[in-house]
């Protein structure tokens, strides 16, 4: 479904992705896991368009996507719920959500399907605030409308910037159980998480970022071992 091969990324002077390679496969769940500052949310604004493509390739069902606009990768059905949401603060939940739909309008053949009142499902908050200002809504509410609007665009690649960070357990639970309950519905999901426990609870394996670079990939069969290992606290720091 999604393949990154030797991508080198930046901002402005600053190269912050030197080399980096990940695949993820249909239906599969993948973690991104690394410390503050390791290049995990640049990689995300590169495999969506947010910043250019300095060298290496990016294919999505085959088809190299590495130069085209944010918006095209949206329609080729990449959405990211980014770590500070781009909420239209003071647009209704309800208006906010318009705008996804619209725009998930144009994925036709997509085969995620979801409407309003199926993330009204997921986050049954929302059925009562959604006339309210967003900016009026908690960080917990904010992230999950941010996640109903991602899916609403009809997703078959949903990647999530650090979704749990900032938010009281109890969100974060039932966030989780959404993305649980998404995984195996025909979405593959890039999960990007400092806490390696909700990202080993929610993805089939892992790569480990540092400085720039993949510098470890966690298969299947590892990845609750090397969550529970001291490595973790080598790699990411303490938990
Ligand atoms: P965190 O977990 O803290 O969000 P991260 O792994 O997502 O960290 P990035 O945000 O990708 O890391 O940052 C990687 C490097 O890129 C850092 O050194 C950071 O200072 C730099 N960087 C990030 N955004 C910009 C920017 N807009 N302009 C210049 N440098 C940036």
């Amino acid at each position: 479904m999604l393949i990154v091969e030797g991508l080198s990324a930046g901002y402005g002077e600053v190269n912050v992705l030197s080399e980096v390679s990940i695949e993820v496969g249909h239906n599969e769940s993948v973690a991104i896991v690394g410390a503050n500052g390791a290049g995990k949310s640049t990689l995300v604004n590169a495999i969506c368009g947010l910043i250019p493509t300095r060298r290496g390739r990016i294919t999505k069902d085959g088809r190299d996507i590495h130069a085209l606009p944010a918006h095209c990768r949206a329609e080729l059905g990449i959405a990211v719920v980014l770590e500070n949401r781009h909420l239209f603060g003071e647009l209704s939940v309800r208006q906010n959500l318009e705008l996804a739909l619209n725009r998930g309008r144009l994925r036709k053949s997509a085969s995620i399907q979801l409407g309003i009142q199926d993330v009204l499902e997921l986050f049954p908050f929302m059925n009562e605030r959604l006339n309210s200002a967003v900016d009026l809504l908690s960080g917990g509410e904010q992230q999950m409308i941010a996640i109903s609007r991602a899916l609403l665009l009809k997703p078959d690649l949903l990647i999530m910037d650090e979704p749990s960070t900032g938010l009281a357990p109890k969100v974060v639970k039932a966030i989780v159980s959404v993305v649980a309950s998404l995984r195996g519905r025909g979405m593959s999901l890039i999960l990007v998480e400092q806490n390696v426990a909700v990202a080993e609870q929610n993805s089939d394996r892992a790569y480990v970022m540092s400085l720039g670079r993949v510098v470890k990939h966690v298969d299947r069969g590892g990845w609750s071992e090397f969550a529970r290992s001291e490595l973790v606290t080598a790699y990411l720091g303490r938990q």
